[in-house]
């Protein structure tokens, strides 16, 4: 047994593990759907392909994936152009106002950005969006601290709705699509308190802003905890080792 496991392992390619994945997506979702006697609603899956080169990138896109996620600005401005027109992007690494020039210009097929952490942030973004694709607003997403780690970005859980408020009324370059968190490291999975913060600050955002709770997404699990987020109640998760394998980051020079 262990070692046809092992061998099974070794052979799997990104196209199986990215199958695999997907399974585990829907299974959590039905799990989810049926203890709460609900309509399975799928979440979205986004593939993080940072570190990861174009030719895995491919891989999972000939395997029918359109979602990608990046976290560094440089990284993604050199893959997207050699990656086809209709993949989704999604920007998931922390952004500083200094690189949303360079963001915007070098990413056309940007489809989200899942890390506005302040309202300066959401302003620059905003007012560069507006003038290179004045047709087209760029979805974000609020990044909630939900742990109070102070390693993490993301703003304050009591800060959220107003952010959300300043990016629903006084962003017309930006459409709120709704909110992000990191979580705690927690290598069983199981811990829950930080997806129930962001649910708590989704309910208080919507009420700020006027919206339908289920118009805003929570982008909520990684590969450690992807299921448990689903069984939360995650519209988005972002996994990254589980599909493409280990990340081997280059030593610093
Ligand atoms: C790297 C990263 C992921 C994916 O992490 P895995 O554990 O490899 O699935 C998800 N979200 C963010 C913000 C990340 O930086």
């Amino acid at each position: 047994m262990r070692l046809s496991f092992r061998r099974l392992s070794s052979v799997m390619g990104i196209p199986e593990q990215l199958a695999q994945v997907q399974e585990k997506v829907h299974a959590a979702a039905a799990s989810r759907a049926s203890l709460l006697k609900l309509e399975p609603l799928v979440p979205r899956l986004v593939a993080v392909s940072k570190t990861k080169p174009v030719e895995d990138l491919k891989a999972a896109y000939d395997a029918g994936h359109r979602h990608f996620g990046e976290n560094y600005v440089q990284e993604l401005i050199e893959k997207s152009p050699l990656m086809p027109a209709d993949v989704q992007w999604h920007f998931i690494g922390h952004l500083q106002s200094n690189k949303v020039g360079m963001l915007v210009k070098g990413c056309p097929g940007l489809a989200c950005l899942e890390t506005i952490d302040s309202e300066k942030l959401a302003r620059a973004l905003d007012k560069a969006w507006r003038s290179a694709y004045p047709e087209r607003p760029l979805g974000v997403m609020v990044q909630v601290n939900s742990s109070g780690e102070e390693t993490k970005n993301g703003v304050e859980p009591a800060e959220v709705a107003n952010l959300c408020k300043v990016i629903a009324t006084e962003c017309e370059g930006l459409r709120l699509v709704g909110l992000m968190t990191i979580g705690a490291p927690d290598y069983s999975g199981c811990r829950t308190e930080d997806f129930e913060t962001l649910k708590k600050c989704r309910e208080e955002a919507a009420a700020c802003c006027g919206l339908e709770l289920e118009s805003l997404e929570l982008s909520m699990g990684m590969s450690a905890d992807y299921e448990n987020a689903i069984r939360e109640g995650s519209t988005s998760v972002r996994v990254g080792s589980s599909i493409f394998g280990a990340r081997h980051y280059p030593a610093k020079s």
